[in-house]
């Protein structure tokens, strides 16, 4: 019991005394946990024999109710976990502290399992953790380069961007149900998004055109809806009838700028003709040109159709001025 390492007698002397008195402290406490179930807890309660066991359920530290035993108490306990639906692979707890005692009681004090529930489950908050994966999207990127070609204030998308995709995974915790937070804990880029490339016109005019200029107008068909607004939205050019197939010729002499598909204006052929002066063609079936390619008056370029944003086969005909649309019924003839 003794045998400590000193050399002094009188040390050790004190050492013995030290090692019994923790023994005696020690010992009851022991046999307290030991036999917690029965005599521990009749201690407690003070009514050796009389009594019969149950469990008390003890909120944060205050006996809140009785249940005949432990299995009761633990089935209390499972079915407030699952009062709230939850994905599977939720990790549910409570948010208080929440112990089982045994104890002795009296006949009256445990109550049923319904009247359990009721009684317990104003008290307790259920809490929930989850990972949950959301397939979301990239934004794409938009990169602004100057283009010196262009007159200062226009605009060309050389490149549509893309949104890429993405699996992101998000812990979510929550109370009695409803999600309280979401934090992003792991991202997976399924697809990269592609940066769109947009060109801004720098070249700043030197003077002002001295007349209207004329151009000729690239599809014989009239004017079947006019430049302006429509439908609430601006109209940013005419439509000229065009039977499908239809040839569709340059308005005046230039170099093509553009010359594929552009969102809405489906296939498109866009013509700067210098002086800060630009044509387009859209909604064509087919494109005869390319980009960088020189056109006379009159040449053809494409053939009538209806791709885009079109419910049937015209030419939708704009004409640009120092990167602002005009209406080209000014300017055709
Ligand atoms: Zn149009």
């Amino acid at each position: 019991m003794t045998g400590l390492p000193t050399q002094d007698g009188e040390k050790r002397r004190v050492a013995g005394i030290i090692v019994f008195i923790v023994f005696l402290v020690l010992a009851p406490a022991a046999c307290l946990i030991a036999d917690s179930n029965s005599q521990g807890a009749l201690l407690e309660e003070g009514l050796p024999g009389l009594g019969i066991k149950g469990v008390a359920v003890v909120v944060n530290g205050e006996k809140k109710l009785v249940l005949k035993n432990r299995a009761e108490a633990e089935n209390l306990l499972a079915w407030l976990k699952a009062v709230y639906p939850a994905e599977p692979d939720t990790e549910v707890g409570f948010k208080e502290t929440i112990e089982l005692t045994d104890l002795i009681i009296d006949g009256q004090e445990a109550v049923d399992f319904d009247t359990a529930k009721s009684l317990i489950q104003p008290l307790v908050t259920v809490i929930f953790s989850s990972r949950v994966a959301v397939r979301e999207e990239v934004p794409f990127s938009v990169e602004v380069r100057q283009d010196s070609q262009l007159p200062r204030g226009g605009q060309k998308v050389v490149r549509r961007g893309a949104p890429g995709e993405k699996i992101v995974t998000y812990q979510v915790t929550g109370e009695n149900g409803l999600e309280t937070g979401r934090v992003a804990v792991a991202e997976e880029v399924l697809q990269e998004a592609v940066p769109a490339v947009v060109t801004r016109g720098s070249r700043v005019m030197l003077a002002s055109r001295g007349s209207v200029v004329r151009l000729y107008q690239p599809v014989p068909g009239g004017v079947i809806s006019p430049y302006g607004w429509r439908d609430g939205r601006m109209h940013e050019g005419v439509d000229l009838a065009a039977g499908a197939g239809s040839p569709v010729v340059a308005a005046a002499v230039g170099r093509v700028t553009s010359a594929g598909w552009e969102g809405g204006y489906g296939k498109m052929v866009e013509i700067s003709h210098g002086g800060g002066l630009v044509t387009r063609y859209a909604h064509l079936s087919s494109i005869k040109v390319n980009v960088g390619q020189p056109v006379s008056e009159r040449e053809l370029i494409g053939l009538a159709g209806a791709t885009g944003n079109a419910s049937g086969p015209h030419l939708h005909f704009e004409v640009i001025v120092n990167g602002r649309h005009h209406n080209p019924a000014g300017y055709i003839f």
